[in-house]
Protein backbone atom coordinates (compact mmCIF):
# COMPACT_ATOMS: atom_id res chain seq x y z
CA UNK A 1 0.00 0.00 0.00
CA UNK A 2 1.41 3.43 -0.62
CA UNK A 3 1.92 5.39 1.98
CA UNK A 4 0.02 8.69 1.91
CA UNK A 5 2.14 12.02 1.03
CA UNK A 6 1.56 15.75 1.12
CA UNK A 7 0.76 15.38 -2.36
CA UNK A 8 -2.45 12.76 -2.33
CA UNK A 9 -4.78 13.63 -4.07
CA UNK A 10 -7.06 14.00 -1.17
CA UNK A 11 -5.26 16.55 -0.06
CA UNK A 12 -7.63 19.70 -0.23
CA UNK A 13 -8.44 23.04 0.26
CA UNK A 14 -11.34 24.58 2.08
CA UNK A 15 -12.45 27.91 0.94
CA UNK A 16 -14.71 30.17 3.24
CA UNK A 17 -16.68 32.94 1.42
CA UNK A 18 -19.91 34.81 1.43
CA UNK A 19 -21.03 36.61 -2.32
CA UNK A 20 -22.33 39.52 0.32
CA UNK A 21 -18.55 40.50 1.14
CA UNK A 22 -19.08 41.82 -2.57
CA UNK A 23 -21.22 44.36 -1.18
CA UNK A 24 -18.96 46.59 0.22
CA UNK A 25 -18.56 49.48 -2.18
CA UNK A 26 -15.41 51.43 -1.20
CA UNK A 27 -15.93 54.17 -4.11
CA UNK A 28 -14.37 55.39 -7.01
CA UNK A 29 -12.10 58.79 -7.62
CA UNK A 30 -8.13 59.50 -8.08
CA UNK A 31 -6.67 56.25 -6.94
CA UNK A 32 -7.86 55.79 -3.29
CA UNK A 33 -8.59 59.54 -2.44
CA UNK A 34 -12.40 59.14 -3.15
CA UNK A 35 -12.35 62.28 -4.95
CA UNK A 36 -12.83 63.73 -8.48
CA UNK A 37 -11.15 66.78 -8.90
CA UNK A 38 -13.12 67.69 -11.99
CA UNK A 39 -10.37 67.72 -14.68
CA UNK A 40 -10.24 64.04 -15.29
CA UNK A 41 -12.21 62.07 -18.15
CA UNK A 42 -12.24 59.14 -16.14
CA UNK A 43 -11.95 58.35 -12.50
CA UNK A 44 -11.03 54.34 -11.19
CA UNK A 45 -12.56 52.48 -8.82
CA UNK A 46 -11.05 52.37 -5.36
CA UNK A 47 -8.36 49.57 -5.56
CA UNK A 48 -10.25 47.64 -2.97
CA UNK A 49 -13.13 46.88 -5.15
CA UNK A 50 -15.05 43.70 -5.29
CA UNK A 51 -13.61 42.82 -9.35
CA UNK A 52 -10.25 41.79 -7.55
CA UNK A 53 -11.93 39.31 -5.17
CA UNK A 54 -14.39 38.35 -7.75
CA UNK A 55 -11.68 36.85 -10.33
CA UNK A 56 -9.75 35.43 -6.88
CA UNK A 57 -13.41 33.27 -6.36
CA UNK A 58 -13.93 32.64 -10.09
CA UNK A 59 -9.90 31.28 -10.83
CA UNK A 60 -10.43 28.89 -7.89
CA UNK A 61 -13.83 28.21 -9.49
CA UNK A 62 -12.40 26.91 -13.05
CA UNK A 63 -9.04 27.48 -13.19
CA UNK A 64 -6.92 24.34 -12.98
CA UNK A 65 -6.54 23.99 -8.88
CA UNK A 66 -10.52 23.79 -8.68
CA UNK A 67 -10.56 19.59 -8.02
CA UNK A 68 -8.48 20.70 -4.66
CA UNK A 69 -11.06 23.05 -3.36
CA UNK A 70 -14.04 22.48 -1.04
CA UNK A 71 -16.00 25.30 -0.82
CA UNK A 72 -17.55 26.40 2.57
CA UNK A 73 -20.34 29.20 3.06
CA UNK A 74 -19.19 31.93 5.52
CA UNK A 75 -21.25 33.44 7.75
CA UNK A 76 -21.60 37.29 9.33
CA UNK A 77 -19.78 37.38 13.02
CA UNK A 78 -21.79 38.26 16.08
CA UNK A 79 -21.01 41.95 17.58
CA UNK A 80 -20.10 39.79 20.72
CA UNK A 81 -17.20 38.11 19.11
CA UNK A 82 -15.53 40.95 17.80
CA UNK A 83 -14.89 42.08 21.56
CA UNK A 84 -12.30 39.31 21.95
CA UNK A 85 -10.05 41.85 19.53
CA UNK A 86 -11.50 45.01 19.36
CA UNK A 87 -12.49 47.53 22.13
CA UNK A 88 -16.70 48.18 22.47
CA UNK A 89 -15.92 52.20 22.03
CA UNK A 90 -14.53 51.41 18.41
CA UNK A 91 -17.23 48.20 17.83
CA UNK A 92 -20.04 51.38 18.89
CA UNK A 93 -17.92 53.88 16.23
CA UNK A 94 -18.40 51.46 13.73
CA UNK A 95 -22.18 51.03 14.73
CA UNK A 96 -23.36 54.51 14.32
CA UNK A 97 -21.51 55.00 11.46
CA UNK A 98 -23.12 52.59 9.95
CA UNK A 99 -26.53 53.65 11.32
CA UNK A 100 -25.49 57.44 10.21
CA UNK A 101 -24.98 56.04 6.43
CA UNK A 102 -21.17 55.96 6.41
CA UNK A 103 -18.03 57.27 7.01
CA UNK A 104 -14.88 58.27 6.01
CA UNK A 105 -12.55 56.62 8.80
CA UNK A 106 -9.25 57.38 7.88
CA UNK A 107 -7.26 57.95 4.70
CA UNK A 108 -8.82 56.08 1.91
CA UNK A 109 -10.83 53.87 4.36
CA UNK A 110 -14.66 54.30 3.19
CA UNK A 111 -17.33 52.80 5.41
CA UNK A 112 -20.22 53.15 2.76
CA UNK A 113 -23.44 51.93 2.83
CA UNK A 114 -23.62 47.79 2.81
CA UNK A 115 -19.34 48.11 4.15
CA UNK A 116 -20.69 47.18 8.00
CA UNK A 117 -22.67 43.86 6.98
CA UNK A 118 -19.33 42.74 4.76
CA UNK A 119 -17.10 43.75 7.07
CA UNK A 120 -19.35 41.43 9.82
CA UNK A 121 -19.53 38.74 7.54
CA UNK A 122 -15.33 39.02 6.66
CA UNK A 123 -14.74 38.51 10.35
CA UNK A 124 -17.45 35.40 10.80
CA UNK A 125 -16.48 33.46 8.03
CA UNK A 126 -12.69 33.79 8.81
CA UNK A 127 -13.76 33.10 12.51
CA UNK A 128 -15.73 29.95 11.26
CA UNK A 129 -12.84 29.00 8.30
CA UNK A 130 -10.69 28.75 11.75
CA UNK A 131 -13.12 26.56 13.81
CA UNK A 132 -12.88 24.40 10.89
CA UNK A 133 -9.29 23.52 11.48
CA UNK A 134 -9.98 23.81 15.17
CA UNK A 135 -12.13 21.20 15.34
CA UNK A 136 -10.90 18.88 12.93
CA UNK A 137 -12.37 18.71 9.91
CA UNK A 138 -9.82 19.88 7.81
CA UNK A 139 -6.10 20.87 7.91
CA UNK A 140 -6.26 23.88 5.57
CA UNK A 141 -8.48 26.50 5.65
CA UNK A 142 -8.55 29.69 3.46
CA UNK A 143 -10.51 33.03 4.34
CA UNK A 144 -11.51 34.73 1.04
CA UNK A 145 -12.61 37.88 2.41
CA UNK A 146 -12.75 41.32 2.24
CA UNK A 147 -12.40 44.04 3.17
CA UNK A 148 -9.39 43.78 4.07
CA UNK A 149 -7.96 43.51 8.06
CA UNK A 150 -4.91 43.29 9.27
CA UNK A 151 -4.58 47.23 9.52
CA UNK A 152 -7.67 47.50 11.56
CA UNK A 153 -5.96 47.99 15.61
CA UNK A 154 -7.46 47.24 18.46
CA UNK A 155 -8.74 50.47 18.57
CA UNK A 156 -9.23 51.61 14.92
CA UNK A 157 -9.37 51.63 11.34
CA UNK A 158 -6.40 51.33 9.08
CA UNK A 159 -5.40 51.26 5.19
CA UNK A 160 -8.70 50.07 3.97
CA UNK A 161 -9.66 47.77 7.10
CA UNK A 162 -12.20 47.99 9.89
CA UNK A 163 -12.21 44.93 11.75
CA UNK A 164 -9.16 42.41 11.78
CA UNK A 165 -10.43 39.21 10.27
CA UNK A 166 -7.01 37.14 11.17
CA UNK A 167 -6.52 38.62 14.20
CA UNK A 168 -9.86 37.49 15.40
CA UNK A 169 -9.29 34.15 14.67
CA UNK A 170 -6.35 33.79 16.18
CA UNK A 171 -7.84 35.08 19.83
CA UNK A 172 -10.49 32.27 18.87
CA UNK A 173 -7.73 29.69 18.48
CA UNK A 174 -6.33 31.08 21.89
CA UNK A 175 -9.41 30.56 23.46
CA UNK A 176 -10.19 27.23 22.24
CA UNK A 177 -6.66 26.13 23.75
CA UNK A 178 -4.50 26.60 21.38
CA UNK A 179 -1.11 27.36 23.73
CA UNK A 180 1.12 29.29 20.55
CA UNK A 181 -0.04 30.66 17.27
CA UNK A 182 2.14 32.19 14.76
CA UNK A 183 1.04 34.71 12.23
CA UNK A 184 3.12 34.85 8.96
CA UNK A 185 1.88 38.02 6.96
CA UNK A 186 3.26 38.61 3.35
CA UNK A 187 0.85 41.37 2.29
CA UNK A 188 3.49 44.29 0.75
CA UNK A 189 2.00 46.14 3.83
CA UNK A 190 2.70 46.06 7.51
CA UNK A 191 0.52 43.88 9.46
CA UNK A 192 0.37 46.94 11.88
CA UNK A 193 -3.02 46.06 13.52
CA UNK A 194 -2.51 42.41 13.83
CA UNK A 195 1.07 43.00 15.52
CA UNK A 196 -0.76 45.62 17.95
CA UNK A 197 -3.08 43.41 18.62
CA UNK A 198 -0.88 40.91 20.15
CA UNK A 199 1.99 43.49 21.01
CA UNK A 200 2.41 42.42 24.64
CA UNK A 201 1.62 38.28 24.49
CA UNK A 202 4.09 35.51 24.42
CA UNK A 203 1.34 33.39 22.98
CA UNK A 204 1.41 34.89 18.96
CA UNK A 205 4.49 35.42 17.10
CA UNK A 206 4.03 37.35 14.37
CA UNK A 207 6.14 38.09 11.78
CA UNK A 208 5.45 40.82 8.91
CA UNK A 209 7.46 40.93 5.56
CA UNK A 210 6.69 44.08 3.85
CA UNK A 211 7.86 47.07 1.87
CA UNK A 212 9.94 49.55 3.89
CA UNK A 213 7.48 51.99 3.93
CA UNK A 214 7.32 53.16 7.35
CA UNK A 215 4.28 54.90 9.66
CA UNK A 216 1.76 57.02 7.11
CA UNK A 217 -0.40 58.62 9.98
CA UNK A 218 -2.40 59.11 12.95
CA UNK A 219 -4.08 55.37 11.85
CA UNK A 220 -0.78 54.05 11.16
CA UNK A 221 1.53 54.90 13.84
CA UNK A 222 3.43 51.79 13.83
CA UNK A 223 6.68 51.87 11.93
CA UNK A 224 7.35 48.60 10.43
CA UNK A 225 10.78 48.60 11.96
CA UNK A 226 12.52 45.80 13.20
CA UNK A 227 12.96 47.73 16.42
CA UNK A 228 9.34 47.22 17.20
CA UNK A 229 9.64 43.90 18.79
CA UNK A 230 6.87 43.61 21.21
CA UNK A 231 6.60 44.92 24.66
CA UNK A 232 6.40 43.60 28.26
CA UNK A 233 5.54 39.37 27.91
CA UNK A 234 5.89 39.87 24.31
CA UNK A 235 8.98 41.45 23.74
CA UNK A 236 10.55 38.90 20.81
CA UNK A 237 7.03 38.40 19.53
CA UNK A 238 6.78 40.61 17.08
CA UNK A 239 9.46 40.01 14.12
CA UNK A 240 9.45 42.62 11.59
CA UNK A 241 11.36 41.82 8.25
CA UNK A 242 11.52 45.48 6.28
CA UNK A 243 12.37 44.82 2.32
CA UNK A 244 14.01 46.89 0.08
CA UNK A 245 12.02 47.95 -2.41
CA UNK A 246 11.85 45.82 -5.68
CA UNK A 247 12.67 42.60 -3.62
CA UNK A 248 11.49 39.82 -5.45
CA UNK A 249 11.65 35.93 -5.33
CA UNK A 250 14.80 35.10 -4.62
CA UNK A 251 14.83 38.38 -1.92
CA UNK A 252 11.40 36.45 -0.35
CA UNK A 253 12.76 33.31 0.12
CA UNK A 254 16.17 34.26 1.24
CA UNK A 255 13.89 36.20 4.06
CA UNK A 256 11.46 33.00 4.54
CA UNK A 257 14.65 30.42 4.62
CA UNK A 258 17.11 32.86 7.00
CA UNK A 259 14.46 34.57 9.11
CA UNK A 260 10.92 33.27 9.39
CA UNK A 261 11.42 29.12 9.33
CA UNK A 262 13.83 29.30 12.21
CA UNK A 263 11.58 31.73 13.88
CA UNK A 264 8.74 29.62 13.44
CA UNK A 265 10.47 26.58 14.51
CA UNK A 266 11.74 27.96 17.57
CA UNK A 267 8.55 29.35 18.73
CA UNK A 268 7.07 25.97 17.76
CA UNK A 269 3.24 27.02 17.61
CA UNK A 270 0.59 24.64 17.42
CA UNK A 271 -1.57 27.01 14.62
CA UNK A 272 -0.25 29.05 11.74
CA UNK A 273 -1.96 32.01 10.13
CA UNK A 274 -0.81 32.34 6.80
CA UNK A 275 -1.88 36.36 5.82
CA UNK A 276 -1.94 36.98 2.09
CA UNK A 277 -1.65 40.01 0.10
CA UNK A 278 -0.96 39.85 -3.60
CA UNK A 279 -0.20 43.41 -3.33
CA UNK A 280 3.37 42.31 -3.05
CA UNK A 281 3.51 40.98 -6.76
CA UNK A 282 5.57 42.88 -9.30
CA UNK A 283 2.83 44.36 -10.74
CA UNK A 284 0.21 45.76 -7.81
CA UNK A 285 -0.80 49.42 -7.76
CA UNK A 286 -0.10 49.54 -3.88
CA UNK A 287 3.13 48.03 -3.66
CA UNK A 288 6.93 48.29 -5.19
CA UNK A 289 7.57 44.77 -4.21
CA UNK A 290 8.69 41.69 -7.06
CA UNK A 291 7.29 38.35 -5.89
CA UNK A 292 5.93 36.54 -9.28
CA UNK A 293 3.30 33.45 -8.98
CA UNK A 294 6.98 31.53 -8.42
CA UNK A 295 8.01 33.35 -5.65
CA UNK A 296 4.34 32.80 -4.05
CA UNK A 297 4.33 29.41 -4.35
CA UNK A 298 7.88 29.05 -3.26
CA UNK A 299 5.86 30.88 0.00
CA UNK A 300 2.92 28.94 0.12
CA UNK A 301 5.40 25.31 0.15
CA UNK A 302 7.95 26.91 2.92
CA UNK A 303 4.70 27.96 5.17
CA UNK A 304 2.74 24.24 4.31
CA UNK A 305 6.40 22.93 5.29
CA UNK A 306 6.46 24.52 9.03
CA UNK A 307 2.41 23.55 9.50
CA UNK A 308 3.32 20.26 8.83
CA UNK A 309 6.57 19.95 10.75
CA UNK A 310 4.83 22.38 14.12
CA UNK A 311 1.28 21.99 13.87
CA UNK A 312 0.42 18.40 12.16
CA UNK A 313 -0.70 19.97 9.35
CA UNK A 314 -3.01 22.67 10.33
CA UNK A 315 -2.65 26.37 9.04
CA UNK A 316 -5.21 28.81 8.37
CA UNK A 317 -4.78 31.47 5.43
CA UNK A 318 -6.92 34.39 5.47
CA UNK A 319 -7.22 37.25 2.61
CA UNK A 320 -5.67 40.60 2.87
CA UNK A 321 -4.91 43.27 0.00
CA UNK A 322 -3.37 42.68 -3.94
CA UNK A 323 -5.13 45.29 -6.24
CA UNK A 324 -4.08 44.01 -9.41
CA UNK A 325 -7.45 42.71 -11.00
CA UNK A 326 -6.18 39.67 -12.50
CA UNK A 327 -2.44 39.06 -11.32
CA UNK A 328 -3.84 38.99 -7.57
CA UNK A 329 -6.20 36.19 -8.63
CA UNK A 330 -3.24 34.06 -10.34
CA UNK A 331 -0.72 35.06 -7.67
CA UNK A 332 -3.49 33.47 -5.45
CA UNK A 333 -3.48 30.24 -7.17
CA UNK A 334 0.20 30.13 -7.21
CA UNK A 335 -0.09 30.34 -3.33
CA UNK A 336 -2.44 27.87 -3.41
CA UNK A 337 -0.60 25.37 -5.45
CA UNK A 338 2.67 25.76 -3.12
CA UNK A 339 0.39 25.13 -0.44
CA UNK A 340 -0.95 22.20 -1.80
CA UNK A 341 2.73 20.96 -2.38
CA UNK A 342 2.24 20.28 -6.26
CA UNK A 343 5.49 18.68 -7.73
CA UNK A 344 4.43 20.37 -11.09
CA UNK A 345 2.83 24.06 -12.18
CA UNK A 346 -0.57 23.71 -13.01
CA UNK A 347 -0.85 27.50 -14.18
CA UNK A 348 1.83 29.40 -16.17
CA UNK A 349 2.56 32.51 -15.16
CA UNK A 350 1.30 34.98 -17.98
CA UNK A 351 2.87 38.21 -17.31
CA UNK A 352 6.44 37.60 -14.98
CA UNK A 353 9.36 39.53 -16.40
CA UNK A 354 10.94 41.69 -13.60
CA UNK A 355 14.62 40.77 -13.27
CA UNK A 356 15.75 41.16 -9.96
CA UNK A 357 18.56 42.31 -8.43
CA UNK A 358 18.65 40.49 -4.86
CA UNK A 359 22.33 41.25 -3.76
CA UNK A 360 20.71 44.99 -1.19
CA UNK A 361 18.19 42.28 -0.01
CA UNK A 362 20.22 39.91 1.06
CA UNK A 363 22.74 42.13 2.79
CA UNK A 364 19.30 43.78 4.62
CA UNK A 365 18.22 40.28 5.51
CA UNK A 366 21.43 39.67 6.97
CA UNK A 367 21.14 42.79 8.92
CA UNK A 368 18.20 41.77 10.33
CA UNK A 369 19.31 38.15 11.06
CA UNK A 370 21.97 39.70 13.61
CA UNK A 371 20.08 42.34 14.95
CA UNK A 372 17.06 39.32 15.92
CA UNK A 373 20.22 37.18 17.32
CA UNK A 374 21.41 40.24 19.58
CA UNK A 375 17.92 41.42 20.80
CA UNK A 376 14.83 38.91 20.43
CA UNK A 377 15.66 36.55 23.24
CA UNK A 378 13.69 33.58 22.61
CA UNK A 379 15.83 33.74 19.79
CA UNK A 380 19.08 33.75 21.75
CA UNK A 381 18.18 30.94 23.65
CA UNK A 382 19.60 27.36 22.86
ZN1 LIG B 1 -1.44 45.54 1.65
Amino acid sequence: MAALTATAPADRIHVFWHEGMLNHDSGHGVFDTGMDPGFLDVLEKHPENSDRIKNMVSILKRGPISPYISWVPGRPSLLSELLSFHSPEYINELVEADRDGGKMLCTGTFLNPGSWDASLLAAGTTLSAMRHVLDGHGKISYALVRPPGHHAQPTQADGYCFLNNAGLAVQLALNSGCAKVAVVDIDVHYGNGTAEGFYRSDKVLTISLHMNHGSWGPSHPQTGSVDELGEGEGLGYNLNIPLPNGTGDQGYGHAMTELVVPAVGKFEPEMIVLVIGQDSSAFDPNGRQCLTMEGYKEIGRMVRGLADRHCRGRLLIVQEGGYHVTYSAYCLHATLEGVLNLPVSLLSDPIAYYPEDKAFAIEVIKSIKKFQKDNVPFLIQD
